[in-house]
């Protein structure tokens, strides 16, 4: 114990010598020095970050904005406070790139549904629309319910399923150990569910939330309509509604549930991305793009979806420009419009990259909550691999070393298909569905450290990337 003390102190004097004997620009040189090049600056960045971060801050400023879906003036609120912001961080070349977006409404008047049992009288279920449903009739639809598993089971009904509600099932399966594949094993049900529905004659679809946490919060989300397909009403229900619907089928022959939606679709919306720069000084045609969505849905206030990594990506370039990094190549902020629902913004950046043949180096995003960082998912050749996998020991410290080859995220996208290296930050994912899309997807599920720890790990990466290419 004590010669670990004597040790503890020995090296803080180490630290506070070499900070009054080396100017910062050495950190580099110190480091090449024992072939791990930029140790010193990844840990001035995480120290930085944990000390006096202000990601925190910056997601308290954009959630009490309210829930930012496209076309809302929410949504437009969050464009101003972003430029507003980065101007105000004194980012270079802050600009709005101007996008149409979707606009859809959940309605003015409240969304219900109500089973209506033999045994058990009139539930109310929680229950919230899909974004892009279509409304009900003014009075509702009411229907017999059929429970399904898979789209496999409901062309197996037949006629049974005529004129009823389709109520698809399927949990996410819980023995993934990556939640996101257990989304992705289950999101078809609310994608597509409206169109299975409807082609075998289904009057409307319910279908449970994608999450793995047994509440009674419903969990909304993109779904689509098919041309020549009728358009039926959709929406999600609780994991406890679910379960509890469930089992009354499983007990009554018949069991009904009215369903009241009265959500409205408008024409296209103008909207913007929002770039802000740390222009790099030596090759500032070469550009690394951080980025994430600046809309969310409008249950909750997306902080973890995606408030979290917006701010963790204007942080990363904050902490580089308060430690008096210079970049030599670009550094890009983009606050993409319109993820949720769309992907427009995403795809008007890339849009425009190649219209004016921007030379992007990566594009890096942060999509997957605002909880502690544990690598990223990498999309590109093996020779850009193999550079990024090398660089892992810089994340060592925080537990983010983990380097593994996935996509980078929904807004990076079309740039990835251009070519562009894709980058995605992945936290740890077991929390995250338990906001995702609703109600409890506020500041408050939020880890001020956590949140921090992204943000340095994005900063590290940002700032290589800008030192030396891929
Ligand atoms: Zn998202």
């Amino acid at each position: 114990m004590i010669s670990k003390r004597f040790y503890s102190w020995g090296s803080l004097l180490t630290i506070i010598l070499l900070t009054f004997t080396l100017p910062t620009t050495s950190f580099a040189q110190t480091n090449h020095a024992n072939n791990k090049p930029y140790t010193d600056i990844a840990r001035e960045i995480i120290r930085t970050a944990l000390a006096e971060g202000q990601a925190y801050h910056l997601l308290a400023e954009l959630t009490a904005l309210g829930p930012r879906l496209s076309g809302s003036p929410q949504a437009a609120a969050a464009v101003e406070w972003s430029r507003h912001t980065m101007a105000r961080l004194g980012f270079q070349n802050v600009r709005l790139q101007e996008v149409m977006v979707p606009h859809w409404v959940r309605g003015p008047i409240e969304e219900a549904a109500i089973i209506n049992s033999a045994t058990m009288g009139t539930i109310p279920l929680t229950v919230c629309a899909l974004g892009g449903s279509v409304a009900t009739p003014e009075m509702g639809v009411v229907a017999e319910v059929v429970e399904v598993k898979s789209f496999d089971e409901l062309k197996t009904l037949g006629k049974k399923a005529e004129g009823k509600i389709i109520f698809f099932n399927r949990p996410m399966d819980p023995t993934k150990i990556n939640t996101f594949e257990a989304y992705g094993g289950a999101v078809d049900q609310r994608g597509s569910g409206a169109i299975e529905a409807a082609k075998v004659g289904g009057i409307a679809a319910l279908v449970r939330s994608m999450t793995t946490r047994l509440d009674d919060v419903p969990h909304t989300g993109g779904m689509q309509y098919q041309d020549g397909v009728p358009k039926v009403p959709a929406a999600a229900i609780s994991t406890v509604g679910a379960n509890l619907l469930s089992q009354l089928l499983a007990q009554e022959k018949t069991v009904r549930v009215r369903l009241k939606l009265t959500c409205q679709t408008f024409p296209d919306a103008p909207s913007a991305n929002v770039l802000g720069e740390l222009t790099g000084t030596e090759k500032s045609e070469e550009i690394i793009v951080v980025g994430g969505h600046l809309d969310s849905w409008d249950k909750g206030t997306g902080a973890h979806d995606d408030g979290a990594g917006c701010v963790q990506s204007l942080e990363a370039l904050r902490l580089l420009q308060a430690l008096k990094l210079k970049p030599k190549r670009t550094i890009r902020a983009v606050m993409f419009i319109n993820e949720e629902n769309g992907l427009r913004g995403g795809e008007a950046y890339a849009r425009e990259a190649a219209t004016s043949k921007e030379k992007h180096i990566a594009a890096i995003e942060a999509d997957r909550g605002g909880f502690a960082p544990r690598g990223f998912s990498v999309d590109t050749d093996s020779t850009r691999f193999a550079r990024l996998a090398g660089w892992s020991y810089l994340f060592e410290e925080i537990d983010a070393e983990k380097i593994f080859r996935g996509g980078g995220g929904a807004d990076i996208s079309p740039l990835v298909r251009q070519g562009v290296p894709g980058i995605g930050l992945v936290p740890e994912p077991q929390r995250y569905f338990d906001y995702h899309h609703s109600d409890n997807d506020v500041i408050a599920a939020v880890n001020e450290r956590e949140l921090n720890l992204g943000a340095a790990a994005l900063a590290i990466l940002c700032y290589v990337l800008a030192q030396e290419g891929l």
